[in-house]
């Protein structure tokens, strides 16, 4: 049976329209699967006992189910193991702030962008996920938390531009059917240069981030196979014509690695690299993941002060959920290695 948990509104409203009914119950459905949440069918009380009942007998919702469900008793952050049909996990992280709650979602199973302090790319990339399958990560951090998401990060497992049209009909969902608005979405990417460049010309208002690491082609490549298709100065390039296109500024991801990047020269570097130009560089203190060679930077401070020193808009990440693994793919792979 199909699963219709995913369907935008036209999805809904073709499919009352295959079973006869008027177009306005497609609607009232869409409500059901993401605003409303509704578990099943049965739930989705107005509409008629009849159709629910025809609507079961031809279709499911299937959001999968939680396998694991972790929470950090210091910061409350939750992470959560998502099982889905064909029996991969993905993993979702829940995180509290004083705005609400953000969710890191993921977007595909394990990744193919081999970065080597990065624990979700050891397996490969498995395939891609649904946009049905990324928004049951937030039907799921709602239906256990009681609470509204209100901002959605796709930093989670795989690369997202890797999945494009899924993660554009995701961003759908996640707008008209969660009302989670663009300006609260962000995307990160390692910097697929073609795929950048086709999302600007889709001028949408939400947050794109890249994931930098490095203040230079000679460092990034060691750490990023992507940088050797897609050297630095290009990678910078498509950034400009990104915020051209969009007026979004971007946001660039820095992870300090002990000796690998953190060092006052680096800081120089980078600091040129952006000279007269206006970006923000968000600093992150790195996961270290179990069998990985690089180890977290105790420079963070230092490092950040150099940047804004030298002119640089620059934050740097808060830490949560370090006691229950909330790094990208530590959960999955953990679980993966438990069952050999
Ligand atoms: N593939 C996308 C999005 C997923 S990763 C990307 O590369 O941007 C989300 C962010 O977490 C990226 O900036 C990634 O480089 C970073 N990251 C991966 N492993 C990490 C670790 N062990 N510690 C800190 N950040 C990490």
């Amino acid at each position: 049976m199909e699963n219709i948990f995913g369907y935008s509104l036209a999805d809904c409203q073709a499919l009352m329209q295959r079973l006869g009914e008027p177009k306005f119950r497609g609607g009232q459905l869409f409500q059901w699967l993401y605003e409303k949440g509704a578990p099943s069918f049965e739930a989705c009380s107005n509409l008629p006992a009849k159709l629910r009942q025809k609507l079961a007998e031809t279709a499911v919702i299937d959001h999968g189910e939680v396998v694991r469900h972790q929470r950090d008793p210091e910061d409350g952050t939750e992470k959560l193991l998502i099982r889905f049909q064909d029996g991969e996990c993905i993993e979702t992280v829940l995180m509290r702030y004083r705005y609400g709650l953000s969710l890191c979602v993921s977007s595909q199973v394990g990744c193919a962008m081999g970065c080597a302090f990065c624990a979700s790319t050891k397996g490969g990339v498995i395939r891609n996920l649904k946009a049905g399958e990324i928004a049951s990560q937030i039907y799921w951090a709602q239906a256990l938390s009681g609470e509204r998401v209100s901002r959605v990060v796709v930093m989670g497992i795989g690369e997202p531009l890797a999945n494009g049209e899924e993660l554009l009909k995701f961003i759908d969902l996640a707008n008209h059917g969660y009302g989670i608005g663009q300006r609260r979405i962000t995307v990160s990417t390692c910097g697929l240069v073609p795929q950048m460049k086709a999302l600007a010309g889709r001028h949408l208002e939400i947050n794109l981030a890249v994931s930098l690491h490095a203040p230079t082609q000679r460092v990034r490549e060691t750490l990023m196979p992507v940088a050797r298709r897609y050297p630095l100065p290009e990678l910078l390039e498509a950034c400009r014509y990104y915020f051209e296109e969009t007026g979004r500024r971007i946001t660039f991801e820095y992870a300090l690695m002990a000796g690998v990047n953190d060092r006052p020269e680096d800081a120089e570097t980078l600091i040129e690299l952006f000279r007269h130009q206006n970006v923000h560089i968000n600093l992150i203190r790195l996961n270290p993941i179990s069998e990985g060679a690089f180890s977290g930077s105790e420079q963070v401070e230092a490092f950040a002060d150099r940047l804004q020193k030298g002119g640089i808009n620059c934050t740097i990440r808060r830490r949560m959920g370090k006691n229950i693994d909330a790094a990208c793919g530590q959960l999955r792979h953990k679980t993966q290695q438990e069952k050999r």
